[in-house]
């Protein structure tokens, strides 16, 4: 159902949920058919839940290092030596990159 007082960033119209299952529902369901990461949030203007895209790092929810913090994900092999020469200039630790089991892109392992 669509909103018809709420908008999103483009101006377009924000799809409603009655509940947060319904949002977590209509997430998944997006997730499947294009791939986008939403999060549900409670709105406050109107009451109904909306989908938020998820805009922070992104991480890999599949694969945790050994702290079990979520792992960056880098788009590309390149984009993780980068950051991986970074790190090992700033805190002279030394990773390498590796591909993710689940197909999210590239992580960085202390492991070679
Ligand atoms: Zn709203
Ligand atoms: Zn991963």
């Amino acid at each position: 159902m669509k909103s018809t007082t709420c908008k999103g960033q483009k101006g377009q119209f924000l799809e409603e949920y009655l509940s947060q299952s319904a949002a977590i529902h209509g997430a998944d369901e997006i997730k499947k058919q294009y791939g986008h990461d939403l999060a549900p949030y409670q709105c406050r203007a109107c009451g109904y839940w909306h989908l938020n895209p998820v805009q922070t790092r992104r991480q890999c929810f599949l694969c945790t290092d050994s702290s079990l913090f979520q792992k960056d994900i880098y788009a590309t092999r390149d984009e993780a030596i980068n950051t991986a020469d970074r790190i090992r200039k700033e805190k002279k630790i030394q990773l390498f990159p590796y591909k993710c089991p689940h197909g999210s892109g590239w992580h960085l392992s202390k492991k070679g």
